[in-house]
């Protein structure tokens, strides 16, 4: 049995944690993202979550490390520069932890992550087409088509937070106006509607799920699409209202036949989805799988 070192960059958190070839998390372990932070801060927490992970974990041989980063990256430099995570322009994340662990370490946009869990162990588990997305403090995503993940140019294909969902909307972490991850994300329910998304009113999360229902519409009829798997604290906490509302405006709004059908569904792994797709990134490439 393999085991994957996995490390999960969010903007809120960072998580560590060991994961089984099978998707079992052996540990995990967080912290906060420090704000605001330097270069060297931030790679502190995460060298700390990574050796803690280990040393919980009890497991004596890792195979590979699996990195799940907030976009935007350079893939092939192995660069980060997370929208959220203002700390960490082009930081060299890919060779700072071959060093600190001497391994081989594969590193992936978090929404890729996530996808790729979903698609080797959650609810796209065989399936050949579909987005999984996160909607949390930023707004990310993946796509597979034909039963592969698609890369884009530089790897960032699937930055479903940046689709245009309001004419006049508000203002993007990116510069534009109305994306989705402006109208919907926790940062902008938090800066525009002014109010903490665990304290989100039942007419926030009815609009953040129609903004999410609007984007996601668009890609169904763009790429052929009808499984959409969403997960992250604002559309996890949000619940029944949040996906309710997500589903009749993708069913407004996708009208062709093949996309007239399109669903729009929770996550199956849960809250562990991002540290299991930390690890799939390792695991899949490893294997040749998506
Ligand atoms: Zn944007």
């Amino acid at each position: 049995m393999e085991h994957f070192l996995a490390l999960d960059i969010g903007g809120t958190k960072f998580g560590g944690g060991v994961v089984s070839e099978k998707g079992d998390v052996i540990s995990y372990v967080a912290g906060p993202t420090p704000k605001p932070s330097t270069a060297a801060e931030l790679w502190e927490l995460a060298r700390r979550l990574l050796h803690q992970a280990v040393d919980e974990s009890g497991v004596h041989s890792i195979a590979a490390v699996g990195i799940g980063s907030g976009g935007p990256m350079d893939l092939e430099k192995g660069l980060v520069s997370p929208l959220n995570i203002p700390g960490w322009r082009d930081f060299p994340l890919r060779s700072s932890i071959e060093e600190e662990f001497n391994a081989e370490v594969y590193l992936d946009n978090d929404g890729k992550a996530l996808t790729l869990g979903e698609g080797l162990f959650g609810r796209a588990k065989g399936t050949q087409n579909f987005v999984a997305m996160v909607v949390s403090t930023g707004i990310g995503g993946g796509i597979v088509l034909d039963g592969r993940l698609l890369n884009g140019r530089l790897g960032n294909a699937g930055h479903i937070g940046h689709v245009n969902v309001e004419e006049k909307g508000n203002l993007c972490g990116c510069g534009a106006i109305g994306c989705l991850e402006a109208q919907a994300s926790g940062t902008a329910i938090t800066k525009y509607f002014g109010m903490d998304p665990r304290q989100a009113t039942e007419a926030v999360k009815v609009r953040c799920g129609e903004y999410v229902g609007r984007g996601v519409a668009s890609v169904a009829s763009l790429l052929d699409l009808d499984l959409f798997v969403v997960g992250g604290s604002v559309a996890l906490g949000f619940g029944k209202v949040f996906f309710d509302a997500a589903q009749r405006e993708l069913s407004a709004r996708a009208r062709l036949s093949f996309s007239s059908e399109a669903k729009i569904v929770p996550v199956g792994l849960g809250e562990h989805g991002p540290i299991i797709g930390a690890a799939s990134v390792a695991l899949s490439r490893r294997r040749g799988l998506f």
